[in-house]
């Protein structure tokens, strides 16, 4: 299942690469990302099979990195930060030299906090490196390896419909719309960590819980019609929402990022975005 998801988000990333998408130098650093978290996926579920079972099934807040080999886990996040450095901006790559090069203790720390959504400022000035450089890197990491420590422990989100993710407890990074069954037009939310989607009641700001239609609006735009913005004048969040049945071809998860220029026009109109991508916006 999830393998699958890795394929159709690269596959995503080539279509808009093809289609010469403006956003074409974050594109390619994400194909690089990609590819890197399809393999610690794939290294995550095997070691999480290996290990003993989970004594608790029910949803876990606190996603626990200690049913991974940690000597492992730790050495990854170092070949993780190595490979992308090549690809990325010149201050990203001082930072993934800093962050291999940190003690044992500082990159399990690092995991950590970035997991439990912790404050970094302390931790940054340890590492030498600027908060969303550390974050960029702690949280690509963790990416697949959450989404293989949450299919592993807990397979069912039906019936959720809070405001954080009912596996691993992050906001939402993008919502989005599909027909399911009889369900037409149903939406949901996908997470920002492990990538779990879960029903979400439409007409409802998903940081305030707003329910009055006239204070949500809803913002198309021409260039990517089956990609809307969606605010709450009450609390000024917006979210983005992919329309699957407009675009079969879509994944939230790489439009989001994709679409950079409706953040860049969402913040512009004093907006702010529940959850920021893997790229800060
Ligand atoms: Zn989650
Ligand atoms: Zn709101």
């Amino acid at each position: 299942m999830a393998e699958g998801r890795y394929e159709r988000r690269l596959a995503r990333v080539e279509q808009l690469l093809s289609l010469e998408d403006h956003a074409a130098e974050v594109l390619r650093l994400y194909r690089v990302v990609l590819t890197l978290q399809r393999q610690l996926h794939d290294w995550a579920a095997g070691a999480v099979r290996d290990a003993e079972p989970p004594r608790d099934l029910a949803p876990d807040p606190h996603l626990s990195l200690t049913r991974l080999p940690e000597g492992q886990l730790l050495n990854r996040l170092g070949e993780y930060a190595r490979s992308i450095a090549p690809m990325a901006t010149a201050e990203l790559a001082d930072a993934a030299a800093r962050l291999c090069s940190a003690p044992q203790q500082a990159k399990q720390s690092l995991l950590r906090c970035t997991l439990h959504l912790e404050d970094l400022t302390e931790l940054a000035g340890d590492f030498g490196s600027p908060v969303p450089h550390l974050v960029f890197f702690a949280r690509g990491f963790l990416q697949p390896i959450a989404e293989a420590l949450v299919a592993a422990a807990n397979p069912s989100t039906e019936g959720a419909e809070a405001r954080s993710c009912p596996r691993c407890g992050w906001p939402p990074q993008v919502a989005a719309m599909r027909d399911d069954g009889e369900a037409r037009g149903r939406r949901s939310l996908v997470c920002g960590l492990c990538a779990t989607p879960w029903s979400f009641p439409r007409a409802t700001c998903p940081s305030c819980l707003e329910r009055d239609s006239e204070r949500l609006l809803v913002h198309e735009n021409t260039e990517r019609p089956f990609l809307r913005v969606e605010e709450c004048t009450l609390c000024n969040a917006y979210i983005k929402c992919v329309d699957a049945r407009q675009d079969g071809h879509a994944e939230p998860l790489v439009d989001d990022i994709a679409s950079l220029e409706l953040d860049l026009w969402s913040v512009e109109r004093g907006l702010w975005k529940i959850s920021r991508n893997l790229f800060g916006l």
